[in-house]
């Protein structure tokens, strides 16, 4: 018989990386708050407490506050298989981490954190890169699963936190690429230099690298349909202010401006649309 399996928020990532689960071979006991319009051989189940009574269950909800109000204000934590192994794979703070962490060690559950790289298009193809932090023994466990959704399980360490510490400060570095790629055009548009002409140059000379390829497009066809929102790239700069008590200004920079994109109303929008709004405003375009 399939091992059964647990799953808890099927947003854009959770749907996609649920659906690999079953293609894995596992029998995937998911709850989501709004209606699944397509179960994609899932066993939807009507209470998240459903979704927890296997040996492993992920969690892929939006934030801390989604955590915190379908697993612990509930109860449905507190009524967990014994021994369940939960995976924990939404970017969330370094101080809910440890809460959480320490939460499921008094309960005798085990903590794995996983958040990932990749967008939903990458977690629908099986290829995220799985930013693993926890127990060995409890990672090792679950390695397997964490395999059939990922290309590759990068453990980060033996505390949880580890594994978010790294997330969040890799999400701070995509936005100070898509503003520094916003600010070189600024520089070049200002003396008529096309956008193309500077993107060839410098992705084939000085920046290589699928992140600056990926937003130099976005930003030469000034196309910004999201993959991951505005809204979210915001609360993670807000995730990465919070983790250390360190002047960083760079992300001060990124932060404030990624809060000024969102208020301009591209909340929805990519994350990459906040270099549209740094040309617009410097440029005046559009
Ligand atoms: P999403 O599409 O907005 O999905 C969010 C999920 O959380 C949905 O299942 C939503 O349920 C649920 N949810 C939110 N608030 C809730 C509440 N109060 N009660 C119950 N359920 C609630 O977001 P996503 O893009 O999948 O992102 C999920 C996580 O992955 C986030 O932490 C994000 O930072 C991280 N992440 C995203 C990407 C990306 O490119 N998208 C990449 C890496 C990591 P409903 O369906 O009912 O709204």
């Amino acid at each position: 018989m399939a091992m059964q399996v647990g799953f808890v928020g099927l947003g854009a990532m959770g749907t996609a990386i649920a659906t690999n689960l079953v293609k894995a071979g596992y029998a995937v006991k998911a709850w989501n708050r709004s209606k699944i319009d397509e179960l994609n051989g899932l066993q939807q189940v009507a209470d998240p407490v459903d979704a927890l009574q296997t040996e492993v269950a992920f969690t892929m909800l939006s934030d801390d506050a989604a955590i915190r109000e379908v697993l612990l204000d509930s109860g449905a934590l507190s009524k967990a298989k014994a021994g369940l192994v939960h995976v924990v794979m939404s970017t969330i703070s370094i101080a809910f981490v440890h809460e959480l962490a320490h939460m499921h060690k008094q309960a005798g559950l085990g903590y794995v954190a996983a958040p990932v790289l990749g967008r939903p298009d990458v977690a629908a193809k099986g290829e995220l890169n799985v930013l693993a932090g926890g127990d060995a023994q409890k990672i090792e466990q679950v390695r397997p699963l964490l395999e059939a959704i990922g290309k590759k399980v990068w453990i980060m360490g033996d505390a949880p936190a580890q594994a978010n510490a790294a997330k969040i400060a890799a999400n701070m570095m995509i936005t100070m690429v898509i503003e520094s790629l916003a600010e070189a055009v600024v520089i070049t548009e200002s003396h008529h230099l096309e956008r193309a002409k500077f993107f060839d140059l410098i992705l084939n000379t000085l920046f290589s690298g699928r992140t600056y390829d990926s937003y130099s497009d976005h930003i030469r066809t000034d196309q910004y349909d999201p993959g991951f929102k505005a809204s979210l790239g915001l609360k993670d700069l807000g995730l990465a202010a919070l983790a250390t008590p360190k002047e960083l200004p760079m992300l001060n920079a990124v932060h404030s401006r990624m809060q000024e994109t969102v208020d301009a109303g591209l909340g929805g929008r990519d994350w990459s649309a906040m270099a549209s709004f740094t040309i617009r405003q410097a440029l005046g375009e559009g």
